[in-house]
């Protein structure tokens, strides 16, 4: 009663035209939700080995941010978004991506990557108030123990899965593909079904993180899910050498054309500078020397790969193509055709000079 006659006494009070009549109304401010992130702030670990264990237990310090995190080029990113890897996984994610183009016809893309210990705790505090703390233990990590503030962790999405993060998308041969590959890239899925008793967190086949080559490849050999190999390793299980990363390598100033081969003879027809280039590719793939440089890598051009667009035509694309990044356009004198490879069988698009047909580098 007394709340209501004071309202009545101030309707006709305004705070623009002071009244000495009306008493002086404090402006209240909304209160500002501050995040209690320390409480969090219990680990010792530090990343800087690509096989340090990170999980429930095991807890990343609060203050530990990569030593050589680079921004995703944008066409990688889901919606552009602004996402950081370290720069071996960075070069081993743009190799993987631009294989799936070339193998799989799918276009991964970077959803999440690195968050650092801050953004952890605003991402584990959105799931807590939106779902609840149960639901936000299953799908994402404490501040502290969550692998993405490894820099070498991606969660990988497509079109073809609508953008979305979900388990559905494990039955589409588009994630076969992506988990049978990631080892060829030194990645590896960190939260396989069924394992949620050992990694704690529900299936998702989006998630994988970076380990390099030589750890991927005994860790497949090992059978082990990826928890368990890297807490062998921990424990310097002697049954594991757990290899440290060598840096991921891509050729430089040699970009994909597509078309398989044996030797550079078989790349003959895209030019006198074409080479075939096999290493870190089973079958090998014909190259050409792009004629200009990225700017946004100096010395390490970008992979060029070749893209169906939305208006029928299709063309070899650079990841710092003139579309994506005016002026800097990489061999826009190829134009994309669906040939047969020279040596592998069945089709597959390959990319040709302009006004060419792909017969023209079709082999036997
Ligand atoms: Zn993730």
């Amino acid at each position: 009663m007394k709340r209501l006659l004071l309202l009545a006494g101030l309707l006709g009070c305004s705070q623009d035209l002071p009244d000495p009549q009306c008493p002086a109304v404090p402006r209240v401010k909304p209160p500002v939700k501050v995040l209690d992130c320390a409480r969090y702030d219990d680990g010792h670990q530090v990343g800087s080995s690509l096989l340090v264990v990170v999980n429930k237990q095991v807890a990343l310090a609060g203050h530990y941010t990569p030593p050589d995190l680079l921004p995703v080029p944008a066409v990688q990113s889901m919606d552009g978004r602004k996402n950081l890897l370290r720069i071996d996984a960075l070069t081993a994610f743009e190799a993987f991506t631009t294989a799936g183009l070339l193998e799989a016809g799918v276009d991964l893309r970077a959803r999440s990557t690195y968050r650092s210990f801050h953004d952890q705790c605003v991402t584990f505090d959105a799931k807590v108030q939106a779902h609840g703390l149960e639901h936000a233990e299953r799908y994402s990590a404490r501040p502290g123990r969550s692998q993405h503030q490894l820099g070498t962790t991606v969660d990988i999405t497509a079109e073809v899965w609508d953008w979305a993060l979900e388990p559905e998308m494990a039955v589409t041969w588009e994630s076969a593909w992506l988990f049978a590959q990631a080892g060829r890239f030194g990645f590896a899925l960190s939260y396989p079904a069924g394992e949620e008793a050992v990694t704690g967190y529900a299936f998702e086949p989006w998630h994988y993180r970076y380990i390099g080559v030589e750890a991927a490849a005994e860790y497949a050999r090992s059978g082990l899910i990826l928890e368990r190999y890297l807490q062998a390793c921990a424990a310097a299980d002697p049954r594991f050498t757990c290899p440290e990363a060598v840096p991921f390598e891509v050729p430089i100033n040699h970009h994909f054309v597509g078309g398989a081969c044996a030797t550079d003879a078989d790349c003959a027809d895209l030019g006198a500078a074409a080479v075939c280039l096999v290493e870190g590719h089973p079958e090998g793939y014909c190259t050409v020397p792009c004629t200009r440089g990225c700017p946004d890598r100096p010395g390490n051009n970008q992979l060029t790969f070749c893209r169906a667009e939305a208006d029928g035509n299709a063309w070899c694309r650079s990841q710092c193509d003139a579309e994506r990044l005016p002026g800097t356009g990489c061999r826009n004198d190829y134009a994309c055709e669906v040939g047969r490879r020279p040596k592998a069988a069945g089709s597959a698009r390959v990319c040709v000079p302009q006004g060419r047909r792909p017969d023209a580098i079709t082999r036997g």
